[in-house]
């Protein structure tokens, strides 16, 4: 690969072309001629990647009045605004929605001749995509962020250069790096994944065709909320998980909560449960499940595989950058600087919890810490969502691991059959449960499910943020009827003083 040094050797020189995206010095047959080291744009950040990351970080300095430019591979947004949270609370909202419709009766409503366009449903959630992106660009220009459509590579400290598509062969000099390149969903060893009957969710998100029978491998949030949307539509769904709870990372009680709510609305769900010796044929795939000493052979149209993401790594930096990394993530200091001097990097590819939110706190903490402004930040408290319905919502320490850490806590809890609001919406699946230190009343940690989950999370945020105690969420008024009362209720609940249980 180049290197700056190359650069600086090869002014009004040559790169070679090798037509995989890298390129090389020298002489060669495809000849790309270099640019002088003074023609060479200067910028005080180039960000690759233009994801929730990428995106923020650059608008960020721009903000800052820093001149900034932003490489991005395919779409500004990134796989959150064009194959992730959007599109598929998109999908989402339409699984809903039908629901509802569904069950218009119990609300006084009668409905007749009930039914859906799935083309239409898929078409809708790529023009939200396409809407947020062109957002996207729209804040770019706002916030004076020069936007590149293309492969970003990181030739050396200092220098960076575009390796693919229409910018081809530009170079720039730039006083800091941003990688943002995000993660790829992660692949069955050895299965081939055909975009027809095999398919990760990025495929899944383009489909137009209902698939009448769907497996879906591994039952973290991704993998749950396209179980909920195609049973919603009516498809046969078989969710297969390795581990012995759906949201393994949740609180036991809520991803128990979670699959009894989910098995009722007939979806299928083996935990403890591996896939062995997949067959794809033209009409779908068959499975055998082994549970135990059990083995079950299920089949399904399409075949969804949702067992977590690998980082964008390869081809972004020059083979002698050697950045130190964590299990193939890129490893970063308190400051988000990995261990090469002026290469920075926030968002998925720092590794877990691969959330939006977290990618863009980093990525503008990061960036605020790379110009002056305030100490930069790691994240160690963040919310959690998942948007099948009923939802599932999470900040903070799950009672296992208040109970392995040996803290001594409380438990409040408050389930939504006793909100006025939520019986009156006819949406009071679910509760709210807190955990505080038993002698202060610190927060140390909640989890909703139910059917505004996802909403209502950020008080709890807040509350850790700010070490509030329970009593204090307690003290304030929350207003009625609403469903943020059961916040207050299962803080109150703590020390027994819910009124409504
Ligand atoms: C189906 C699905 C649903 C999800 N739902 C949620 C949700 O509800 N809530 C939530 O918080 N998170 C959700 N996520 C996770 C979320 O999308 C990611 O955590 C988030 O997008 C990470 O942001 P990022 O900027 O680090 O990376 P990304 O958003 O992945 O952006 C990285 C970008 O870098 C680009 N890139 C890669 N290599 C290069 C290169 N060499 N040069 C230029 N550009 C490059 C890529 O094209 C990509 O656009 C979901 C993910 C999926 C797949």
């Amino acid at each position: 690969m180049g290197e700056f040094g190359d650069v600086v050797r090869a002014e009004s020189g040559f790169a070679v072309d090798r037509g995989d995206g890298s390129s090389d010095f020298g002489s060669s047959t495809r000849l790309i001629p270099l640019p002088t080291m003074a023609d060479i744009p200067e910028y005080d950040l180039i960000v690759i990647g233009g994801g929730p990351a990428g995106y923020a970080g650059a608008i960020r300095a721009g903000q800052l009045g820093k001149k900034v430019a932003c490489i991005e591979l395919e779409r500004a947004g990134g796989t959150c605004l064009n194959w992730g949270c959007i599109p598929t609370k998109a999908l989402l909202k339409s699984a809903d929605l039908f629901q509802k419709i569904k069950k218009a009766e119990q609300y006084g409503i009668s409905v007749k001749d009930l039914s859906f366009d799935f083309a239409k449903v898929v078409e809708r959630s790529r023009g939200v995509s396409d809407q947020m992106a062109k957002g996207i660009e729209f804040l770019f220009r706002k916030n004076k962020v020069d936007y590149f459509v293309g492969k970003g590579f990181v030739n050396a400290p200092g220098m960076v250069s575009i390796t693919e598509g229409e910018h081809k062969g530009k170079f720039f000099k730039t006083k800091a790096i941003l990688i943002a390149t995000g993660c790829r969903m992660r692949r069955i060893p050895g299965l081939e994944y055909d975009g027809v009957r095999v398919m990760t969710s990025r495929e899944v998100l383009a489909s137009r065709t209902q698939p009448k029978s769907v497996i879906v491998v591994g039952a973290g949030a991704i993998g749950v909320e396209f179980a909920y949307f195609y049973n919603s539509f009516g498809s046969k769904v078989t969710v297969v998980e390795m581990l012995p709870n759906v949201l393994p990372v949740e609180d036991e009680e809520i991803s128990k909560t979670l699959q009894r709510a989910l098995e009722k609305q007939g979806i299928t769900i083996h935990t403890n449960t591996k896939c062995e010796n997949f067959r794809v044929s033209k009409d779908g795939v068959k499975v055998d499940l082994i549970k135990g000493d059990q083995k079950i052979e299920v089949e399904g149209e399409l075949l969804l595989s949702a067992i977590g993401v690998v980082p964008n790594i390869d081809g972004v930096l020059a083979d002698n950058l050697k950045p130190e990394l964590d299990r193939s993530y890129l490893k970063v200091g308190d400051d988000y600087q990995t261990s090469v001097k002026g290469i920075y990097a926030a968002g998925d590819i720092i590794g877990p919890p691969w959330l939006a939110h977290v990618a863009t706190f980093e990525a503008v903490s990061a960036v605020n810490g790379m110009f002056g402004h305030g100490i930069p930040k790691r994240v160690t408290k963040f919310p959690g969502c998942t948007y099948c319905q009923p939802q599932v919502s999470s900040t903070g320490l799950t009672e296992k691991a208040a109970k392995e850490k040996g803290l001594d806590y409380k438990v409040g809890k408050f389930p939504f059959v006793a909100s006025g609001k939520a019986v009156a919406s006819a949406d009071s699946e679910g509760f709210v449960k807190v955990i505080s230190d038993a002698k202060t009343g610190e927060v140390y940690g909640a989890h909703i499910i139910g059917s505004e989950a996802t909403e209502l999370i950020a008080e709890y945020g807040l509350a850790i943020e700010l070490e509030a105690t329970v009593e204090e969420i307690h003290k304030t008024i929350h207003a009625h009827p609403t469903l943020s009362e059961a916040i207050m209720e299962a803080a109150a609940a703590t020390t027994g003083e819910a009124i409504h249980i």
